[in-house]
């Protein structure tokens, strides 16, 4: 029988060798990936975190792997409701913290809102793992004692802490899962989600949806939260008023059939 120990030995030295050629076309996704791997290795990020960022960047893909300007729009909409809200929250699950971290916790600085941990498959030691590594980011994170429960959705994923994401009124809560997502829209939230599949009900639930790569969209908001933070509250309100989700939607889906289409053509 194979020794376990073993295994994982040759799987961190063959992690360490991989070299990542970085005038590789697709370096940044390939990039991606390791990060996600290392989530993985670190007990961050699921085995099934995994499979749901398959299946965010096949829709990446069509997208062109760059943020639309509809993308941007409601990138601009999303800050602009986390500067006007009361108590807004990010979220952070497994995949965020391995490929988004430091921007979570800087978006959460500019915008004025608390962190807070919120796990689909909740252990204690990855809660204590993710907690860590954003408190090295330099932010103290609600979530890991939670003690209130979001009505309407068994499991743990249902589980909120009473100053963070129960009382929030605009949480931030990127790659969400359809049910927690329209939970929390029924609470009277305002619900911001990234999401590469325009199709999911997380996107369609939301109320803004931004179609775009985690690793793009976040440090995308972080510099618009800066730029942003110092405009008037009728100006935000205008920002956040005229957006629409199902138009931001339709345009990604238009987005990605362009591609579709221009590649038959050749
Ligand atoms: P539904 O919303 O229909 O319930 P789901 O919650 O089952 O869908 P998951 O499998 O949980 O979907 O995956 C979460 C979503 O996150 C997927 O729709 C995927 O497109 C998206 N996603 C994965 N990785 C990323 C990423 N890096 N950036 C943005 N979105 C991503
Ligand atoms: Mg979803």
């Amino acid at each position: 029988m194979v020794d376990a120990a073993l295994i994982s030995l040759c799987l961190q030295v063959l992690l360490t060798m991989t070299d990542i050629p970085r005038d590789h076309p697709r370096y940044q996704s390939l990039v991606t990936r390791e990060m996600l791997v290392k989530g993985v290795r670190d007990g961050i990020t699921s085995m099934q975190g995994l499979i749901a960022h398959g299946r965010g960047e096949a829709f990446d893909y069509l997208l062109g792997e760059k943020t639309t300007a509809p993308a941007l729009g409601a990138e601009k909409a999303a800050v602009a409701m986390l500067l006007l809200a009361r108590n807004p929250v990010v979220s952070v699950n497994g995949n965020a913290a391995a490929l988004a971290a430091p921007e979570m916790v800087a978006l959460a600085k500019e915008v004025n809102a608390g962190v807070e941990v919120n796990l689909f498959h909740r252990t204690e030691e990855r809660v204590g793992k993710i907690a860590g590594l954003l408190r090295s980011n330099g932010c103290e994170p609600l979530g890991v004692h939670p003690d209130r429960l979001i009505p309407g959705l068994s499991h743990d994923r249902a589980k909120a802490s009473s100053e963070g994401i129960f009382t929030a009124d605009v949480v931030l809560v990127p790659l969400e899962d359809g049910d927690r997502c329209e939970a929390l829209v029924k609470m009277g939230k305002k619900v911001i989600v990234v999401d590469l599949n325009p199709l999911s009900r997380s996107a369609r639930t939301a109320t803004v949806t931004i179609v775009d790569n985690i690793v793009r969209a976040l440090p995308n908001m972080v510099k618009l939260a800066e730029e942003m933070k110092s405009l008037p509250r009728p100006e935000l309100e205008k920002i956040a008023g005229g957006f629409s989700n199902e138009t931001a939607l339709s345009a990604a889906l238009d987005a990605m059939m362009e591609t579709v289409q221009s590649s038959k053509q050749h």
